[in-house]
């Protein structure tokens, strides 16, 4: 070796350091994604080259290749790509620290673990693929060269806490070319046939010639471009994983061709799991765009309404521009209306899923229908498909696999039922106990339980479904199906009865206006309620407002939001409001009967999860008491 003049020394990121301590010492590691990570970085590489070239005339694209030679004396395997390279800075800035903050996340746990078995086939997920050659190698040596640089650099490292970087005094072609010196023990990465099962295995999606010395491993057309009919679960499975990462299964896949009004092949695919749910933040991947099998762009977005972001993908046609800049491309009416077709045959599948095998929707709806449903906001054109796509839990536990979509409930009510009920609260359990249901329960009304404040938004932005209007149980616009409507016919009677029900009981007037003299300005409006069975009475919500859960959220997070005011609703027919209505006459009663508007007022906020005035109401029940004890006598037997 030379002097050490032009040789400088680096020290890895300390998350870096612990990683590679980590592999080095992972026993059981599947080894073969070392190959299949470098294959993959090697086609990153080619495919940026590729890309640069569309832009800059001098930046050539001829023989863009991907060579694997293994060399068994020696025990080297060498891998090279005529890719982009990388100039001093890149290697500094991608080979010894980690940019993304979820990767360093991942890192973070995995140092906690200390099992020598912890799996780390994930590693290219979270961008740190290249730092598994130290499973292989006791000495990694990487020579490069920029397509944007002059001359090329080494860098070095054992794996240890440190790199080195050092100048190529000789010319050497633009691209990467990594030597593997390999571990004791790790002689089956020199042999050609090993090596040809692992490429075969991992490259036969990658879109660049793939070689192991001469011979072309990767040499069948892409499969995007095949008949359906010709392709087996293996070849859909085998290029999900090339898309994302090894490992990875999809749930389910969409493969669609079409030649007029204009010509595209693609292949959707849904994850397993949605990463977003985990907290990995926004998925920001998009779906590969090549323009006749040549990868224009691996990340576009505007392919795909958001909130499908979670598919992966690719869409290949015949008539997009080749070389053209994003903004271009957005503006390009072929493009726009391919995305509008793409959109339009993904929730049209996601429709015939729910038709075909409802459980198997539901299972795809609790994973991603966080997602899936931010559309109903953002698709008008879409809004029907996607409110026919949504589900949620419901009163009616057997219904539909635990959770029901609108056109079920709907099928489910009875043609006098006008409304969609929904309750919000923050779980399922909560919401059963709210005592809004009561009359729901009684009438055997379906009501959805919304568990998550988003649903409740989404629900009234879709406004209606069927022609029914979605209503909290909590509105002040809930509208019940008449008594006699949910009988059976023959319950003759009926009609009378519910007149009866209507006529006012005596005093019930006065009550109500002594209790908006002792309640005031505190609420909107108090008023016989229509919904109440057993309790004395409810707060339920004006017109237009949201429900008080859905309230209650916006207010924790956003401290200066008002509580809006509410009706309270009180029931003529409850034991104790049926007694005020006869003491009312008694001028006396009056201060006795405002209290007790008071205190219905406060129980009432308490069940809707409202916090009274504490002090006033600790008060008024020890006046109660001491009112109810001064009654009594002291004199047993009495
Ligand atoms: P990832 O590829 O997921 O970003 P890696 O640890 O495998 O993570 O690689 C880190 C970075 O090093 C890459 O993002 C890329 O910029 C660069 N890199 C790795 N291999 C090559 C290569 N063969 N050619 C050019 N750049 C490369």
């Amino acid at each position: 070796m030379t002097a050490d003049v032009t040789k400088e020394k680096f020290t890895f990121q300390a998350e870096i350091s612990r990683l590679l301590h980590l592999l080095s010492k992972s026993l059981y590691q599947n080894r073969e994604i070392t190959i299949r990570e470098l294959v993959s970085n090697a086609s990153d590489a080619i495919d940026r080259r590729r890309h640069a070239s569309l832009t800059d005339s001098g930046i050539s694209a001829d023989d863009l290749r991907i060579t694997m030679t293994p060399d068994k004396e020696a025990r080297i395997l060498t891998i090279r790509d005529s890719g982009i390279g990388m100039t001093h800075e890149d290697l500094v800035r991608n080979l010894g620290t980690i940019a993304h903050s979820g990767s360093l996340e991942y890192l973070q746990q995995l140092g906690e673990s200390s099992d020598e078995s912890t799996d780390v086939s994930l590693i290219g997920q979270f961008g740190v693929g290249f730092y598994s050659s130290f499973m292989l190698a006791e000495r990694v040596e990487l020579r490069t060269r920029s397509v944007h640089d002059d001359s090329g650099w080494v860098w070095e490292s054992l794996g240890d806490g440190s790199f080195t970087i050092e100048a190529v005094e000789e010319e050497i072609e633009q691209g990467t070319e990594i030597r593997l010196h390999l571990k004791e023990g790790m002689d089956e990465f020199t042999e050609p046939a090993r090596l040809k099962y692992i490429l075969r295995k991992y490259s036969t999606f990658v879109p660049h010639p793939v070689y192991l010395g001469d011979e072309h491993v990767n040499d069948q057309p892409p499969i995007w471009v095949e008949p359906k009919n010709s392709l087996s679960d293996e070849d859909y499975s085998g290029f999900f994983e090339y898309l994302t990462h090894p490992g990875q299964s999809a749930k389910w896949h969409l493969h669609l061709s079409a030649d007029s009004p204009f010509q595209f092949y693609s292949i959707l695919y849904c994850p397993e799991t949605n990463l977003e749910r985990m907290g990995f933040g926004r998925s920001e991947h998009g779906l590969h765009l090549c323009a006749k099998r040549i990868l224009v762009q691996n990340d576009n977005r505007d392919l795909l309404p958001d909130y499908l972001r979670f598919l992966s993908g690719i869409v290949d046609s015949a008539d997009l521009p080749l070389n053209v800049s994003r903004e271009a491309l957005q503006d390009n009416t072929v493009f726009a209306k391919m995305r509008r077709v793409i959109t339009k045959k993904v929730l049209d599948h996601l429709g015939s899923l729910a038709d075909d095998d409802s459980a198997k929707y539901a299972e795809f709806y609790r994973e991603f229908g966080s997602v899936l449903r931010e559309g109903i906001g953002e698709d008008f054109e879409n809004r029907e498909r996607l409110g026919n796509l949504l589900r949620f839990q419901s009163t009616d536990t057997t219904a539909e696999d635990g959770l029901v979509s609108l056109a079920g409930y709907c099928a489910r009510a009875s043609e006098h039922q006008k409304q969609i009920y929904f309750v919000t609260a923050t779980d399922a359990a909560t919401a059963l106990r709210d005592p809004n249901l009561e009359i729901f329960r009684e009438r055997n009304l379906e009501v959805l339980l919304l568990t998550d404040p988003a649903d409740e938004y989404l629900l009234t932005t879709l406004g209606s479904f069927d022609g029914r209007d979605v209503t909290s149980v909590d509105s002040a616009e809930l509208e019940l199906p008449k008594a006699e409507a949910v009988d059976s016919e023959n319950n003759q009677d009926g009609d009378e009865k519910n007149e009866d029900n209507k006529e006012t009981r005596t005093g019930f007037n006065q009550v109500i206006k002594l209790f908006k003299d002792a309640l005031g300005d505190s609420v909107e409006e108090i008023r016989r309620s229509e919904r109440l069975t057993e309790s004395a009475c409810c707060l339920v919500n004006a017109q237009g407002s949201m429900s008080t859960t859905m309230q209650k959220v916006l207010q924790s997070n956003t401290p200066d939001f008002e509580l809006s005011k509410m009706i309270l609703e009180v029931n003529p027919d409850a034991p104790l409001v049926a007694r005020l209505c006869e003491i009312v006459t008694n001028d006396d009663n009056a201060e006795f009967i405002r209290n007790c508007g008071r205190q219905l007022h406060a129980n009432a906020m308490i069940l809707s999860g409202l916090a009274p005035d504490g002090n006033q109401l600790a008060e008024r029940t020890q006046d109660f008491m001491l009112n109810l004890a001064s009654g009594r006598s002291s004199i047993v037997g009495v």
